[in-house]
């Protein structure tokens, strides 16, 4: 695997973030499955997953020209854009239903009801 020379950054120059012990909706991201898998049979490595995530999910493998999913709980739960735009479709990501089992465990629909009302609150 060759990831360039500054780890800092990834293979277009942008700084590597790091999200992955961040909470979604009160649970440890790490507690949560969603993250792209790539079927490296299919994928064509043109790069638009890479390109397109501002999340440093993926690094680049530039001897087999793929991408590595090199910080998968980086992803935002719930986000596939890269899933969608891939024009292999050659990246997938754990079901609807299982999300919205993820959704429903963090409480997300009340809390951010919750966080609706206080905005509409300190506007009046
Ligand atoms: S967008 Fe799809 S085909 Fe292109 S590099 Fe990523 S996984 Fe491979
Ligand atoms: S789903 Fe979104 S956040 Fe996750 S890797 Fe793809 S583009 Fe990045």
């Amino acid at each position: 695997m060759s990831e360039g020379k500054d780890m800092k950054k990834d293979i277009l120059g942008r700084q590597i973030k790091e999200l992955s012990n961040d909470a979604w909706w009160g649970i440890p991201r790490q507690q949560i499955p969603w993250y792209p898998e790539v079927d490296y049979e299919s994928c064509i490595g043109c790069g638009l997953c890479i390109v397109t995530c501002g999340r440093s999910v993926y690094d680049w493998d530039l001897e087999k020209n793929k991408p590595i999913v090199a910080r998968p709980y980086n992803c935002l739960v719930g986000c596939s854009t890269c899933s969608n735009l891939c024009p292999k479709d050659a990246i997938s990501f754990p079901s609807l239903g299982k999300l919205r089992k993820w959704r429903d465990k963090a409480e997300a629909i009340r809390k951010a009801s919750e966080k609706i009302k206080e905005a509409k609150n300190s506007v009046k």
